[in-house]
């Protein structure tokens, strides 16, 4: 099957609501232009002429299948010069993606080059296919005051860069902070004072590769593979391998009971490709361990998930549009099970208190002003909810602990994904590219931490 990847424009957002619910189109972004609502999505290529039969403005921009082949060949060809030449595990040499041990190495290596300043954490759950996660915490001194920032890659197979921009951003920092240097990023510049600032205020917390299963059956097998490797049930084929981990978090995981019918993009069904959100909430490793982690640092006050792509910062809430006045009206409440996840009506909105509105789009513009110095890309700042709303996503559960238990720290979550959508195989652009959506998002989320640091 020839997968394409194609720009779609409908009548209006009903119609284009229904490429995915009926036309089964992945659907990747949405994007309000001048020429109405613009849709990125994959189809096979051979139904392009069928979606037009149905009224959509199709435009082809890749047949991604031969391209994908090409990445992963490339890829493999750098990782092999890398060991070759001694420089396993080097993500600023690197000049491809870095493999799943590779990502692991340069956590060791991190270890071992940087005592005192950062620390190795091993996560408790094994994945599926038996492989042991780590994640790092880059902070001189501890203590329960320090403000703490999270964050997250490799959520998701097939988006490669995630891994690669979060050990970049931590040997740019560790390096920097050791030398008494800057960090440059193309015209954005961080002095050693706000290094130094960030390495001994904050916990900057990083768990680099979640999925390392996903990411190796991608970059190995099927390039277009998303979920992790959960095995099939019982009697069923490899089709129904995997669970969508970003399903998969305990936010309103029960779509069926807690949305209004056919909104959320989630399924029940083991064999939907994209989006199985698992057996039960928080069912697999890889989302266990993320959980973990946000226990482990109370101190979390801010939360970043990086996913590829679109080029925009999305804030809470995924679930359904917000609103400010009415606190009962909340995910909380089950009086509203089953009316939830309706764009565009008043029936439902989620609440989120008109002071974290302030929050999340202030830091969130932040990181895009941060991000446009580098070379110029415009990162815009929403909030998650887009053409269909989520459920069970890593920014809404982790956003939500403080509603839930009082007791839990208010973690500020976002997710963010990297790189442009018009890159040739926009999930796993080739490494040039790549290497420059690694330095702008570094410049967005040390932003963050220069301005988190600042208000303590
Ligand atoms: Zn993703």
């Amino acid at each position: 099957m020839a997968l394409a990847h194609v720009a779609v424009t409908g009548r209006d957002r009903r119609h284009l609501s229904e490429l995915r619910n009926k036309f089964r189109a992945v659907v990747v972004g949405v994007q309000e232009t001048r020429h109405g609502i613009v849709v990125d999505a994959y189809i096979p290529a051979e139904r392009i002429d069928w979606l037009r039969q149905k009224g959509y403005s199709v435009k082809l921009l890749e047949e991604i299948n031969a391209p994908s082949r090409v990445r992963q060949d490339q890829s493999r060809a750098a990782a092999e010069s890398r060991l070759k030449r001694g420089r396993y595990g080097d993500v600023i040499w690197a000049g491809g993606y870095l493999t799943v041990d590779e990502v692991e190495a340069a956590v060791v290596l991190g270890e071992r080059n940087h005592p005192g300043v950062f620390e190795r954490i091993a996560l408790p759950h094994r994945t599926w296919e038996k492989r042991q996660c780590h994640a790092f915490r880059i902070g001189r001194g501890t203590g329960k005051k320090r403000p703490a920032v999270c964050f997250l890659a490799g959520v998701h197979g097939r988006e490669w860069g995630g891994p690669d921009i979060l050990i970049y951003l931590g040997m740019r920092l560790l390096r920097a902070y050791r030398d008494g240097e800057s960090i440059r990023l193309g015209h954005k510049v961080f002095t050693p004072a706000q290094i130094r600032t960030i390495v001994e205020k904050l916990d900057v917390i990083v768990f680099p590769q979640v999925n390392p299963d996903g990411r190796y059956f991608s970059m190995e097998r099927y390039p277009w593979w998303r979920k992790n490797r959960r095995p099939a049930p019982k009697g069923r084929g490899s089709k129904s391998i995997g669970v969508d981990i970003n399903r998969n978090y305990p936010f309103l995981w029960r779509f069926d009971r807690h949305f209004a019918p056919n909104t959320v993009d989630s399924s029940f069904k083991p064999s939907d490709y994209e989006s199985y959100v698992g057996p039960r909430p928080a069912s697999e490793p890889e989302t266990r361990n993320v959980i973990w982690l946000l226990d482990r640092f109370p101190n979390i006050q801010y939360l970043v998930d990086l996913h590829s792509y679109g080029e925009t910062i999305l804030h809470s809430w995924g679930g359904d549009e917000y609103q400010s006045d009415d606190p009962h009206m909340s995910f909380l409440n089950p009086q509203y099970d089953g009316k939830r996840g309706r764009i565009h009506d008043n029936v439902y909105r989620e609440y989120l208190p008109a002071a974290d509105v302030v929050l999340a789009s202030r830091m969130g513009k932040q990181m895009s002003g941060a991000i446009r110095q580098v070379r110029g890309r415009d990162y815009k700042v929403k909030p998650s909810v887009g053409l269909y709303p989520t459920a069970g996503a890593s920014d809404d559960y982790a956003f939500s602990r403080h509603f839930v238990d009082r007791r839990k720290g208010k973690i500020i979550a976002y997710t963010l994904e990297f790189g442009r959508s018009r890159a040739s195989t926009p999930f796993h652009p080739p490494y040039d590219e790549m290497r420059k959506v690694m330095r702008e998002v570094t410049a967005g989320l040390l932003e963050l931490c220069v301005e988190l640091a600042k208000e303590t």
